[in-house]
């Protein structure tokens, strides 16, 4: 196995955590296995104690598919250890009930399950959560004084790409003994390594870029072997852990991670800077152009800006809904990360629920468009937002 800390991340892409077989495959084989055999009792015993790895029980992630994947993601992200999830709402609900039982405190415009999770269902269940928007940072140290241990956040943040100091927060809730977790779906591992910024956790949506294709869902959990350890016996007894494959699926699409994610790099930032020029466009969202108010703080956290961007279009949330419908190489839909270019409107999808006021608090105005740029020639994108325009 390439050792995580020196490998180039294409190369960890590629080559970490794959298992050969008697046959010489080149990576790990489908175990759909669910249960696995011992020569004895004390063999049984060593894996059921802990004392020697081995393959056990599928839903537990003793299974040569799902900790083959598992090592691939701890050392995308640098982590000691992984988690592999059905979804990543799965690894989320997880890292809450197992370690945000003294409070929760969620920064910035989080994705819409996280916030109804965090927001609403944990605390029917007496945990004490709260939501701040970025605005209001001040408010994290007293917070975290008055007992809540855990912090999340997402950075680019969904929709209008906030980016968040993930270094100075981790200062901030480290003094206060507490656990910074980052939903780090939106740039993937290929620009952002939350862990070597100082975060505690990373967790990601595998259903968008780690995926990649827009055809399995998952989720996954990195961190400290210490910290990882806490979390698996919630997904074991929640009953979270992904199917051997979609473990095979995922793996498979992690291999060609890094050169996915360059290519929506750039396609993003040449659709960001022509649309900065489109008479229609009121306003572009993304952290890869000088005059996002995030741009030197992404410049110095990120390896690359990602490819999601959002537009203000010029007119009202009518106008903007006329464009994303003339569209025809960006589909109407809700995702992100695929290899189709997706296109959302915010006020009509994620944050449909939102009151008008709470959506003008958060910047999200109905005339913005949210973009998932995929893996199409950056130049057709281009043209088909200018023909969409009018
Ligand atoms: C989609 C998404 C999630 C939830 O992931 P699922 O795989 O759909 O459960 C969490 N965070 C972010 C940023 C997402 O985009």
């Amino acid at each position: 196995m390439p050792d995580s800390q020196t490998t180039a991340l294409a190369t960890l892409c590629v080559h970490a955590g794959e298992l050969t077989d008697a046959h010489g495959s080149p990576h790990t084989p489908i175990y759909t296995t669910t249960t696995f055999a011992f020569h004895s009792t004390q063999a049984l015993l060593d894996v059921v104690e802990g004392r020697a790895a081995g393959s056990l029980y599928t839903r537990y992630g003793l299974n040569p598919t799902i900790q083959s994947l598992e090592t691939k993601l701890a050392a995308l992200e640098g982590a000691e250890a992984a988690l592999a999830f059905g979804s990543g709402m799965a690894a989320e609900a997880a890292t809450f009930l197992a370690l945000g039982r003294d409070g929760i405190v969620c920064i910035g415009d989080a994705y819409g399950g996280t916030l109804e999770l965090i927001g609403a269902q944990l605390p029917q269940l007496g945990l004490p959560t709260h939501l701040i928007l970025g605005q209001e940072l001040d408010r994290l140290d007293g917070l975290l004084a008055a007992g809540a241990r855990l912090v999340f956040l997402e950075t680019p943040s969904n929709p209008t790409l906030e980016i968040f100091d993930l270094a100075a927060i981790a200062a901030r809730v480290h003094a206060h003994k507490a656990l910074l977790v980052v939903d780090n779906t939106f740039a993937s591992p290929v620009n952002q390594q939350p862990l070597a910024l100082g975060a505690d956790l990373v967790v990601h949506s595998a259903t968008k870029y780690l995926g990649g294709h827009s055809d399995l869902t998952a989720g996954a959990l990195m961190g400290s072997k210490a910290l990882i350890e806490a979390v698996w016996p919630w997904r074991k007894n929640l009953g979270s852990t992904p199917a051997p494959e979609t473990a095979a699926l995922l793996a498979r699409s992690l291999r060609s991670l890094v050169v996915r994610v360059q290519a929506q790099n750039a396609a993003a930032l040449a659709i960001a800077e022509a649309m900065a020029l489109h008479p229609r466009v009121k306003r572009v969202l993304y952290p890869g152009l000088p005059q996002h108010p995030g741009h030197a703080l992404a410049a110095r956290q990120m390896h690359g800006f990602g490819g999601m961007l959002a537009l203000e279009i010029a007119g009202d949330g009518a106008a903007a809904s006329q464009v994303a419908d003339r569209l025809r190489l960006f589909a109407l839909a809700p995702s992100l990360g695929g290899a189709e270019s997706l296109v959302t409107q915010p006020s009509t999808t994620t944050h449909h629920g939102l009151p008008p006021e709470e959506r003008a608090r958060r910047g999200i105005s109905d005339s913005l468009l949210r973009l998932s740029v995929g893996l199409e020639d950056p130049d057709d994108l281009i043209a088909d937002l200018v023909q969409a325009l009018g």
